[in-house]
């Protein structure tokens, strides 16, 4: 049986190598034959160099590249496009994905499980700033959202085939992933784990990619913007027809 590991990549030289051996070693108990398949998200760093040099060394190491930066999301996509096998798991290259989760999810998918995702229960070590907000995204989204988006889920993951291809059925093509995954529903059960912080590296979002990523939730996943406007749409209509009418009676009683 095959697990393909889609390992989406954006700047990340000092990361890979330290990433592919961490896996390795911590999941040698896994039953399993492992592919990794990087997706490198248009890197301007040697990220390239040292994937496509791993590539032609080993056949379990495999590469996408993208010609610029289209994002998490899209790299997400286009990894699940390409995963062969039995499961398939997503995975940051920067190890705050604990790989010695991967042996437990395992097991829990052989209880009967479709998916096993990952939960952060804190997020120390992360900018204050960024958990308020983080926070405030998760209880507005789920007050407005018939899809359900747990508190600090993280796209790592472990899924069958099924799961997979029910994912990508889903033709959207602005992807908010957090939701797409609890979308299609399934047997689904969650691993929980203390945040750690990035193993090498800095983090690619800024503020407003976070901002804009969390419109996107909002956007796909809520029928509230979308009501907005065309509330806002009718009340514009009657405001300039009630002007209308009142410029009408006005040049009415010009004339007389
Ligand atoms: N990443 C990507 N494209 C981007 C930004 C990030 O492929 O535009 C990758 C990145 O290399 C990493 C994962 O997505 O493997 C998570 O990114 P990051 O660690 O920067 O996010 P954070 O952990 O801060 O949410
Ligand atoms: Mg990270």
């Amino acid at each position: 049986m095959k697990l393909s590991i889609v390992v989406p990549v954006y700047n990340e030289e000092e990361s890979i190598e330290i990433f592919i051996k961490e896996v390795e070693e911590k999941t040698k108990s896994l039953p399993l034959e492992k592919i990794f398949y990087f997706v490198n998200d248009g890197s301007t760093d040697k990220t390239l160099k040292i994937i496509k040099k791993l590539a032609e060394k080993r056949d379990d190491i495999q590469y996408i590249s993208f010609s610029r930066n289209f994002g998490k999301e899209a790299a997400l996509l286009a990894g699940l496009e390409v995963a062969v096998g039995d499961f398939v798991t997503i995975m940051d290259v920067d190890l705050q994905d604990p790989p010695e989760m991967l042996p437990e999810m395992f097991e829990k998918l052989q209880e009967g499980y479709d998916v096993v995702g990952t939960r952060r229960t804190s997020r120390t070590g992360e900018p204050p700033i960024r958990s308020f907000f983080a926070k405030l995204f998760y209880k507005i989204i789920n007050k407005i959202s018939k899809t359900q988006i747990v508190d600090g889920a993280r796209d790592y993951r472990l899924m069958t085939r099924q799961v997979v291809d029910s994912i990508l059925k889903l033709q959207e093509s602005n992807r908010f992933s957090k939701g797409l995954f609890s979308w299609v529903g399934y047997e689904v059960t969650y691993l929980e784990y203390e945040n750690r912080e990035r193993s090498r590296g800095q983090t690619s979002w800024s503020f407003w990619s976070l901002l804009r990523y969390s419109v996107d939730g909002f956007v796909n996943f809520s029928e509230l913007p979308l009501n907005i406007a065309t509330f806002v749409g009718i009340l514009c209509f009657f405001i300039s027809a009630n002007c209308k009418m009142k410029l009408a009676t006005l040049s009415q009683a010009k004339n007389i």
